[in-house]
């Protein structure tokens, strides 16, 4: 194995490094040597300290040379490199991976990669499709029988459109009319994250007096999800337009709480149609209202 002690002639070389490393830095910014590390035979790299603000920790790397049996050292090269301690800017992320929920604004665009795992092809994507939208085979042959059902003519002229109407709806309701749907994997993805966003474990949903299940303000989807998510429709409800498990819950839930009737107030008692005399010298107790001598006043209970 060969030696990696610097070659002697070049670890002596250090003004030549140093000339070489303040020519190419900005004056005054070539600080202490540093080191000097063996890259090869009769081959060294000198460090100098680097003095710049903005390079905190990195080093100006000289490398010099020689030929074998040679006493001249020769420059090969100059450059700035971090040290152990250098500040460095972080580690590239592509965009793809930076991206988080709710980065996207009005105008961006997403594109989604040909083998994004969300999304499978449509039941029958891309088979024939020439514009690039897969249609079931059953599906073609019918529409193209309607169209040769289709009369010239206004809308009134036609022929029921009924059947025509439902094959479409049926088409676009299983799929056949998108190139890519949902993938198993996106539906528990997605399902994970309502789960997690609006399900049973979540604090509201523990301290609510119901479940979604019995609200009458939840939606229910149509499909697998039906079984387990629905939308909230209570505009004053946490989780209004949003997919909540069946087992979550707020205070909102329109049978939670009876709100209570206000109290009937107690009908008011009105005695004004009797007088009742009141004695001016209550100390003459026993006087009458004979005793009253006309003029002398009267009071209302
Ligand atoms: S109001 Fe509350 S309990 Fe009712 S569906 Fe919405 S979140 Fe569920």
């Amino acid at each position: 194995m060969r030696s990696r002690t610097p070659d002697r002639l070049c670890a002596e070389a250090v003004d030549l490094a140093r000339t070489a490393a303040e020519e190419a830095a900005a004056p005054g910014t070539v600080g202490e040597h540093v080191d000097a590390v063996a890259d090869g035979d009769r081959v060294v790299t000198h460090l100098f300290e680097c003095k710049e603000p903005g390079y905190r920790g990195w080093r100006w790397a000289v490398t010099v040379a020689r030929a074998s049996r040679a006493k001249h050292v020769t420059l090969d090269e100059s450059v700035l490199l971090p040290g152990p301690d250098a500040l460095l800017a972080p580690e590239w992320v592509s965009w793809s991976e930076r991206l988080r929920p709710g980065d996207m604004g009005p105008g961006d665009l997403l594109p989604t990669e040909a083998e994004d795992l969300r999304l499978d092809p449509g039941l029958f994507g891309g088979a024939d499709g020439a514009d690039g939208v897969g249609v079931a085979p059953g599906v073609a042959e019918l529409a193209d029988a309607e169209d040769a059902d289709v009369e010239p003519g206004s809308p009134a002229v036609q022929p029921d459109t009924t059947a025509r109407g439902s094959i479409a709806a049926v088409a676009d309701e299983l799929g056949l009319g998108r190139p890519r749907v949902l993938s198993r994997y996106g539906l528990h993805a997605a399902a994970d994250r309502w789960e997690e966003a609006y399900g049973p474990k979540t604090a509201m949903a523990q301290a609510a007096p119901a479940n979604c299940v019995s609200c009458g303000f939840l939606v229910p989807l149509a499909g697998s999800l039906r079984q387990a998510f629905g939308i909230c429709a209570n505009e004053f409800g946490p989780a209004d337009g949003h997919v909540v498990s069946l087992g979550y819950g707020c205070g909102g839930h329109s049978e939670a709480a009876i709100m209570p009737k206000p109290p009937r107030p107690a009908p008011p008692v009105i005695d004004e149609t009797v007088v009742d005399p009141l004695p001016l010298r209550p100390d003459r107790a026993g006087g009458s209202v004979e005793e009253s001598g006309p003029g002398e006043e009267f009071g209302h209970s």
